[in-house]
């Protein structure tokens, strides 16, 4: 293949994960090359809420008002209700009206903007830091050696094709992606769950949802709808999504679901036989279990759906996807730019394929708990605590130096959390009102209250070439939380996770030789 352009970092597909792994990218210094084979960004409302550890990545990016803003207000909660319909009877309801507070754990607050609102701002902050982003682009084929990738791409809008060079490529490419395909990287999991027609509507659902018009109902014991069918709220509050399922297995089809057929299920899903409804859209889904047997394959690496789905079951799919492009990017960047190398990436399967494990394991539980008993056969993963899920998971095997006597637990309390190596840095306000969140992001971090650390730390980043910040603070709360003496120091990683600690005094070699190995240098 004779190369039309090069680029170091070809980005295929412009959903939450590949416009999240180039924004990010771009934060990093790299300008990467999205490809998009659809025309424009995913006009469907779901995919909606960012994490509160999503809502961190996202400051970083400097988008986390926009995305704020897009979405409705989030004091108001989102309450989980199952029922029969929305006129009910109500069956059990798992989440109250207003969000938990985490105050203790992240500065940030849940963000409810959907799938349509986020990609648009992400790949607008994407192009603003250098990506080059190219709908009706589809990738087609790949080769890859020692020297990087040849992609060869077509351009759907002219026919014409093209060969692009890149040293990585991101396969952001969704559930059924191409690109795992081609590269012969299989799946487990559960499988394919279930099919549905995910219609969208208009209707005024007035008082029967006053006070929850933002608000997610499975519908269960349904007269008209099968288990699993769900009633959804989007941006505004006259407009609902119904997941109506359908078997194939039973000779039902996407195609069965005339206007009018639709109109009964949100009539029936609903629980208003004459509820004036005006369908917008109605496309098809498939909710699906599976998980990639390696998320790196050579100079390719999954994220978002390609390396996991899950059921939606949980909200995670998208903030999941979101931070997978936040976890690469930096190490992307890390060895393009070559203060890391190439090793470092071999981490990224190592980190993310146990969470993607664990985050799909409970979304499908969520899914059996929530909608779907009768899938329940005593193989479910026992429910973890979202805190646990979203703030503390570790890599205790990943780009990072453990410490002796570390259990290899990949989940810990973290309100109790004390700073280990692998673990997320914990969130403390600084006396300064800054948390200490918001010293993270860009390069590393050398947390010390200790000055020696400092030229230490500087003359390090200027013998390695790494980009590394020591941030002097005074003895407090921060210290006992990342378990540190004042003549101790905590290594934070761009990703916020602590990457190696030394509890008292050490010597400076022993941090240049926990970058080392941490970089794989
Ligand atoms: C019904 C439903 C409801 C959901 N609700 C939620 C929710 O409330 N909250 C939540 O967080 N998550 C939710 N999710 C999950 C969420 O939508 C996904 O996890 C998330 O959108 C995955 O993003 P992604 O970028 O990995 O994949 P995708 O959004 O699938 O993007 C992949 C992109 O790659 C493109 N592509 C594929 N092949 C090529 C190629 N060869 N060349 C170029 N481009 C290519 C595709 O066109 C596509 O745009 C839901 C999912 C479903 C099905």
């Amino acid at each position: 293949m004779s190369v039309d352009e090069r680029v170091p970092v070809l980005v295929v597909g412009a959903g939450l994960a590949g416009s999240s792994a180039a924004v990010f990218l771009g934060l990093h210094g790299v300008p990467s090359l999205v490809v998009e084979r659809h025309a424009g960004t995913s006009a469907q409302p779901k995919a909606r809420g960012q994490s509160w550890h999503a809502m961190e990545a996202l400051r970083i990016a400097g988008v986390h008002e926009r995305v704020r803003d897009a979405g409705y207000d989030v004091d108001a909660g989102m309450p989980i209700v199952i029922a029969q319909s929305v006129a009910g009877p109500v069956l059990h309801e798992i989440v109250g009206e207003a969000w938990p507070d985490w105050s203790h754990l992240t500065r940030e607050e849940m963000g409810m903007a959907s799938q349509e609102k986020t990609e648009p701002i992400l790949l607008e902050r994407a192009r603003d830091l250098g990506a080059q982003v190219r709908f009706s682009t589809r990738l087609d084929t790949l080769e890859q050696d020692v020297d990087g990738v040849r992609a060869r791409l077509a351009d759907l809008s002219t026919g014409s094709e093209y060969t692009v060079h890149a040293d990585y490529v991101v396969a952001a490419d969704g559930r059924r992606s191409p690109l795992r395909h081609e590269l012969g990287i299989g799946v487990h999991g559960r499988g394919p769950l279930g099919h549905s027609v995910a219609v969208q509507f208009e209707a005024d659902l007035g008082d029967l949802v006053r006070g929850r018009e933002f608000a997610l109902f499975y519908l269960q014991n349904n007269p008209t709808l099968a288990d699993g069918a769900t009633l959804v709220s989007t941006d505004r509050p006259d407009r609902w999504v119904l997941m109506v399922p359908f078997d194939p297995d039973a000779g039902e089809s996407a195609d069965d679901f005339t206007e009018d057929r639709l109109i009964a299920c949100v009539r029936a899903g609903v629980g208003v036989s004459t509820l004036p409804v005006r369908v917008l859209d109605a496309t098809p889904t498939t909710i699906a279990h599976q998980v990639a047997d390696q998320f790196t394959c050579g100079r390719v690496h999954l994220i978002g759906d390609a390396a996991h789905t899950m059921p939606p079951h949980g909200g995670q799919g998208g903030s999941t996807a979101i931070m997978d492009g936040f976890y690469l990017a930096w190490k992307l960047a890390a060895v393009v730019h070559g203060w890391a190398g190439p090793g470092l990436l071999s981490s990224h399967d190592t980190e993310r394929r146990p969470y993607g494990a664990l985050i799909a394991g409970q979304q499908y539980t969520n899914m059996v708990m929530r909608s779907n008993p009768e899938l329940a056969d005593g193989t479910e993963d026992a429910p973890v605590s979202p805190e646990e899920l979203l703030f503390g998971y570790r890599y205790p095997d990943g780009a990072i130096v453990p410490e002796q006597g570390d259990d290899g637990a990949r989940l810990e309390d973290p309100a109790t959390a004390a700073g280990r190596p692998g673990s997320r840095a914990p969130h403390v306000w600084l006396p300064d009102g800054r948390s200490t969140m918001d010293l993270f992001g860009r390069g590393f971090v050398l947390l010390t209250a200790a000055h020696r650390w400092i030229t230490a730390a500087q003359e390090i980043a200027v013998r390695l070439g790494v980009p590394l910040h020591a941030e002097h603070l005074p003895v407090g709360d921060w210290t006992a939380r990342y378990g540190v003496t004042p003549n101790g120091a905590s290594l934070i990683r761009p990703d916020r996770f602590v990457a190696w600690r030394a509890h008292d005094e050490a010597s400076a070699s022993e941090l240049e030789s926990a970058l080392r190995t941490i970089l794989a240098r």
